[in-house]
């Protein structure tokens, strides 16, 4: 027989009721009761959600797409389904699962992006705490196609965080076009997606070259298994470095998710021939300007990736829960969201801020 949960009728939630007004925390939000749930849908009880840079812009406004209004912002949530609509066929998942919901909460599975392999390109996409309500309250609705289980042998506020900056940096380096013993450059490698970035790529059989700046970044990074190291605030020719680092031919890739659009055209320049850039920032106006001759002689090829697809999202939590991926992280509680925002936008976060929702 499936546990039964007891579900309140309101729960603690931070609201968004427009960009300029101050984040709400309130304890009377609604709770989406089980018969109210359509066929298909869940609702999950959370334990904890990551705090990402794209719930900034969410509640900022400052993206050439807008979030609806008002919001509860979130896309890193984890745990456990306590409902499930009536008459949903053929569930995935049952009452009691421990799950997560990511960027992507829902797509449509037959469109031709979907189709693909591309659903967080997905024509009617629905997006956590930006397109629909997300993970910043206690409970929250997805749909049992698409939380993602959380497999044993991973604390939740650890996957919490493998569930968007994880699964972004494991696509990316996936993508690649890198081979076990190659050399890929991380700018911001002490940073958020950093650090994971770094451990994926060791996973993987790569080479690091580990881009940051300060003596506490630096000896993380180099705790995490990258095997060379530049402070760009040091370095007097980054580039120079870079290919001095990687045999003087320079690097096979760069994963670049830095928010300014110099650490773009840079890597055209420390890349090798035929190496590859995978551009994963969403800063909220800049443009890429590669220099087009290099491109075109040094073979190089320019690659998007954004977030992950629910297969990447398996594989990422696969490995952090095998060992192979820590999450340095702060625990906080939910009323200290609005705080969380002005770190983030003065850059003062270090590691990712996890929210306990269960206090
Ligand atoms: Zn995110
Ligand atoms: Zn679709």
């Amino acid at each position: 027989m499936a546990p039964q949960f007891h579900i309140p009728k309101v729960q603690k939630a931070a609201i968004v009721e427009t960009t300029d007004a101050p984040l709400k925390v309130v304890d009377n939000h609604p709770v989406k009761q089980p018969h109210e749930l359509a066929p298909g849908e869940c609702l999950v009880e959370l334990d904890c959600s990551g705090v990402c840079h794209t719930d900034l812009h969410a509640r900022q406004g400052d993206w050439p797409i807008q979030a609806k209004l008002p919001l509860i912002g979130g896309h890193e949530g984890v745990g456990r389904i306590v409902a499930i609509g009536e008459h949903t066929q053929d569930s995935p998942v049952k009452i009691g699962d421990r799950v997560g919901i990511k960027w992507l909460a829902y797509s449509c599975l037959d469109c031709e992006p979907c189709r693909k392999g591309l659903e967080q390109s997905c024509l009617k996409g629905k997006y956590s705490g930006f397109t629909v309500d997300g993970t910043f309250s206690q409970y929250v609705v997805s749909w049992v196609t698409h939380v993602t289980p959380i497999p044993d042998g991973i604390a939740s506020a650890e996957a919490a965080s493998i569930l968007c900056a994880g699964i972004t940096v494991y696509r990316a380096i996936k993508y690649s076009r890198t081979h076990i013993g190659d050399w890929i450059v991380l700018p911001g490698a002490g940073g958020g997606l950093g650090h994971l970035a770094v451990q994926y790529a060791v996973a993987m059989g790569l080479r690091v070259v580990a881009v940051d700046t300060g003596a506490e970044k630096k000896e993380l990074c180099l705790k995490l298994g990258a095997e060379k190291w530049i402070d760009f605030k040091e370095t007097k020719d980054l580039v120079k470095d870079i290919i001095a680092a990687t045999d003087g031919y320079g690097a096979h890739a760069a994963v670049v998710t830095a928010a300014t659009g110099s650490a773009y055209a840079q890597a055209i320049d420390y890349l090798r021939m035929g190496g590859t850039l995978m551009v994963v920032g969403l800063p909220a106006r800049a443009s890429l300007s590669a220099d087009i001759f290099f491109t075109v002689t040094k073979s190089i090829t320019i690659v998007g990736s954004y977030v992950g697809n629910r297969q990447d999202a398996r594989e990422a939590l696969d490995i952090a829960a095998r060992g192979k991926v820590k999450c340095y992280y702060q625990l906080k509680s939910l009323s200290s969201l609005a705080e969380t925002y002005e770190g983030l936008a003065e850059g003062k976060i270090v590691g990712r801020v996890v929210l306990n929702m269960k206090e």
